[in-house]
């Protein structure tokens, strides 16, 4: 940590700008319909003025000198394998490089997230500046990152190495910036945001080791540079469907596992669901079965529904719960009720959902952020980190962390730099207008 930090203008601008434009509207009905509008002005010339402050313009020229660097240190940390529960090699790599950029009360909880705090002149607002750990790839694939040209390739290199490497380069870009902030930023690199990690490294974070404590969420996930502010939540179901089973020929006549796993399919198949918000299903595995010639004992399925709304994802789940029910009542009632079948749902994912408002504060400010540095707006929605606060109504987005990736989630995946120091600059930014 540098011994001399400068000042960013911290919690000056709101205030001016709020005053400004109340005292300009102060009459007529305009001022009950017009300051919600400057507000939100306001907060989108601010960033402008912060690229100004000559600390955090240290800091960016600090991020875009330095991407070599940061390409080196994606491409180290992707060849530390991190498959799905067993991050913790990664995460120790992870531990040195935070106390070695000088975070103070650098830890692991009990999840694995490993927790680093940047103290700003007050403990609040508190900013958590995460990536995650984890990749979908299973213990044992070749994690060697291969150079085709410029384009870095490997498995998680994008998703999300690039994350992980541009949270080091922040805090960095920071430090050689001496750039101070008002609030405090508490670095996190999360496990268990990808598939059956459910993420429990997120639900960790907000309901033990950091409750209560966390005013405002930015997680960096991914490639490109677009901001997800609506968070797609999941209920992912395991249903198991049982009965005694026997021979095919002599004990015809007995409720079968599979058909009434069948007869659940076709009910779910004909499900109608919203467009708006969009809601969706897909039975994606089933199995069981021992024989063409055996009336199975056992069937199973996993199902997935999501939507990013709380009450469209519920609805759609009580008619998932009741179309299983009823699949196995006619099954049972179709064969006289012979060898009954039962049939268990095992809730194996949650995932909550939630959305940050694009007029909230924090979508604002990342919108003009990207603004002034000329960055595209694309919103987005998608299954994150984010969903976690979102849910709790905790301020948050996930934001890509630059260049431009492909084959995610595949042993193909690909990561092109070009220009991925943008990427870089404007998360490091926005962490400088979010902490205060
Ligand atoms: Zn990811």
């Amino acid at each position: 940590m540098p011994e001399k930090r400068w000042p960013v203008a911290g919690g000056r601008w709101p205030v001016k700008c709020a005053t400004r434009s109340y005292r300009a509207l102060a009459s007529g009905i305009w001022h009950l319909i017009l300051p919600p509008l400057f507000a939100v002005a306001c907060l989108a010339q601010s960033p402008a003025e912060l690229l100004n402050n000559p600390a955090v313009g240290a800091a960016m020229e600090a991020a875009k000198r330095n991407e070599s660097k940061t390409l080196e240190t994606q491409v180290r940390l992707c060849e530390i394998p991190a498959p799905p529960f067993h991050e913790e090699v990664r995460g120790r790599e992870l531990q040195r490089l935070f106390g070695e950029l000088g975070l103070k009360d650098v830890r692991t909880d009990r999840a694995g997230n490993v927790i680093g705090v940047r103290p700003g002149r007050a403990a609040h607002p508190n900013l958590v500046f995460s990536a995650h750990l984890d990749t979908v790839f299973p213990e044992g694939t070749d994690v060697k990152v291969k150079l085709d040209g410029e384009v870095l390739k490997g498995p998680g290199i994008g998703d999300d190495c690039r994350g992980l490497a541009v949270m080091l380069a922040v805090i960095g870009a920071l430090n050689d910036g001496h750039v101070e902030t008002p609030g405090t930023i508490t670095f996190v690199a999360d496990v268990g945001e990808e598939g059956l990690g459910d993420l429990r490294g997120m639900k960790s974070l907000f309901y033990e080791s950091l409750k209560g404590q966390i005013d405002k969420f930015i997680s960096v996930d991914g490639t490109g540079l677009g901001i997800t502010h609506i968070g797609v939540g999941s209920n992912r179901y395991r249903v198991t469907f049982k009965g005694p089973g026997g021979h095919s020929f002599g004990a015809f006549g007995m409720a079968n596992p599979i058909q009434a796993m069948g007869r659940a399919i076709a009910k779910i198949d004909a499900f109608e669901v919203p467009k708006q918000p969009k809601t969706t299903f897909n039975v994606g595995r089933v199995g069981g079965g021992t024989s063409v010639n055996a009336i199975p004992f056992e069937a199973w399925m996993e199902v997935d529904m999501r939507s990013s709304d709380p009450a469209s994802l519920k609805a759609l789940d009580d008619k998932f719960n009741a179309a299983v029910k009823q699949a196995v009542a006619e099954e049972n009632q179709r064969w006289g009720n012979r060898g009954p079948v039962t049939a268990a749902a095992e809730l194996v994912g949650v995932r909550p959902a939630g959305q940050t408002p694009k007029n909230s504060p924090i979508v604002q400010t990342a919108l003009s952020v990207s603004r002034a540095m000329q960055i595209e707006e694309a919103l987005r929605e998608g299954s994150t980190d984010s969903n976690v606060p979102m849910n709790l109504g905790i301020p948050a987005i996930t934001i890509s962390g630059g260049g431009n990736g492909t084959g995610a989630h595949s042993l193909n995946e690909a990561f092109d730099p070009k220009d991925s120091w943008r990427g870089t600059q404007r998360a490091l930014v926005l962490a400088i207008a979010l902490a205060r």
